[in-house]
């Protein structure tokens, strides 16, 4: 994954379009579509465009044979939605599934809503979609997703399913070491550009000093009852640096992730708040932020632990919002300080009806309910336009940084101000 921070945003990467490097040309390429005559119209258009290795499947359940039959994988599925036997939203789980999946191209008559969802479907799956396209196919239409074929999968788009996992051994002797590392992502205030405080991003340092994200981990940690002494790693770490940071003048909040099961524990505020005293750091100084989808596990004890950790004075944060389930009855639950929305109702909300919806909404019932708001994942300037324009308070994302290393920040920050 590619941590490096960027001065400048990177350009947009809308929908179906990448922001490539690695130009390279699919070579193996399937046509799944029941109807003989769409498969004939695409082919044509790929004969034209010099692709020879390209096989056909007549529905759902022969694109499934085809592609776990043996030989090399493909490298492009251009794939219809409404087939008789397999869907194509059936076939796209099998093919996340794939050790190797395919890149995807949709192609269908359905009207552009289906088509939609089914392409943020696919992405939610990891898997990259080159284009989305309309009945009947043009070669131009066909052409210009294929440009953004990717030889490699892009980091962007890696899913944990395919990275290697660290094992339990290696865990706990990295907890014993010091391989847990916490990089900081900025977040800002989008009327005025203020940087309010900074996300604390676990990361793993291999012994080859490469940097390994939370998806090669975090689930490894949960399963393997090592998550407890994880976040409190994490949270000593980072509440050890906002602390150097006060000291230094620059004063940030420090946003935490908890795991689910950290709040199944009842002794988690104490703990906390005993490492918040010991480092110095004020308590308003730190938020902790926990998934929607974290809260069910044992609902009794994550309303205890959250409403302790409030009575503490610490600001809990709801993460990911929109995603996780039953939403609005947590909000009338819990203290909740902050709102953030996820990510998939942010990037490119403004070409993107639905996503937009959802992200007007959700800020309007924080707004009701006297909720502060973020938004994560600020891609580009007309997001931030957008988002500034709905009335949300923060953001965060690769337009404004990328997750860093703790000694860059201050630099950042300077930088950031100077160029404002
Ligand atoms: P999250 O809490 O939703 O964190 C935001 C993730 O989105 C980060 O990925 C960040 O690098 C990425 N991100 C930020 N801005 C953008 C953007 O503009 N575009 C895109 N595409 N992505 C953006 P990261 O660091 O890989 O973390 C992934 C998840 O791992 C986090 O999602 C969080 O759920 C979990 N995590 C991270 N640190 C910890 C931790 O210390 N403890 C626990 N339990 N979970 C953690
Ligand atoms: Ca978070
Ligand atoms: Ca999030």
């Amino acid at each position: 994954m590619d941590d490096t921070n960027r001065s400048k945003p990177p350009p947009t990467s809308s929908a179906s379009h990448s922001t490539s490097t690695s130009a390279a040309k699919a070579q193996r390429l399937l046509i799944v579509d029941d109807k003989a005559f769409a498969r004939s119209v695409i082919r044509r258009a790929l004969d034209k465009m010099g692709y020879t290795q390209v096989d056909e499947a007549g529905g759902g359940l022969a694109a499934i044979e085809a592609v776990k039959s043996a030989g090399p994988a493909y490298d492009v599925v251009i794939c219809d939605i409404i087939m008789p036997d397999v869907d194509g939203i059936q076939l796209l789980r099998e093919f996340a599934d794939l050790e190797r999946p395919p890149q995807i191209i949709l192609a269908s008559g359905s009207d552009s809503s289906v088509l939609a969802a089914t392409e943020e479907l696919a992405k939610t799956r990891g898997l990259k979609v080159l284009g989305v396209l309309k009945k009947p196919v043009s070669k131009d239409a066909l052409d210009s997703a294929l440009s953004g074929f990717e030889a490699a999968e892009p980091a962007a788009t890696k899913r944990s399913g395919s990275m290697r996992q660290l094992t339990k051994g290696e865990l706990a002797d990295g907890l014993e070491s010091d391989a847990v590392t916490v990089f900081y992502q900025p977040k800002v205030e989008l009327k005025s550009g203020a940087v309010t405080s900074v996300e604390a991003l676990v990361r793993w340092r291999e012994r080859d000093g490469s940097i390994l994200p939370p998806a090669a981990f975090i689930s490894v940690a949960e399963d393997t009852g090592l998550i407890r002494p994880l976040t409190e790693k994490v949270v000593a770490i980072a509440l050890d640096q906002c602390s150097a940071w006060n000291k230094d003048g620059l004063d940030l909040k420090v946003s935490v992730n908890m795991s689910a099961q950290d709040l199944n524990d009842v002794t988690f505020p104490d703990e906390i708040s005993e490492t918040i005293d010991e480092l110095g750091v004020p308590v308003e100084h730190v938020i902790v932020e926990v998934t929607e989808t974290g809260l069910f596990q044992d609902l009794a004890t994550s309303l205890d632990v959250m409403t302790r950790l409030h009575l503490k004075g610490i600001k809990l944060s709801i993460d990911d919002f929109g995603t996780g389930y039953s939403s609005m009855g947590q909000l009338q639950r819990i203290p909740f300080s902050e709102l953030k929305v996820d990510r998939a109702f942010v990037t490119n909300a403004g070409n993107r009806p639905k996503a937009l919806a959802i992200l007007k909404a959700s800020v309007d019932l924080a707004q009701r309910l006297g909720i502060g708001t973020t938004a994560e994942g600020i891609e580009t300037a007309d997001d931030w336009a957008l988002l500034e324009d709905l009335g949300i308070d923060v953001g965060q994302g690769f337009y404004i940084a990328k997750p860093m290393p703790a000694e860059d920040v201050p630099g950042w920050v300077e930088s950031w101000q100077v160029a404002r």
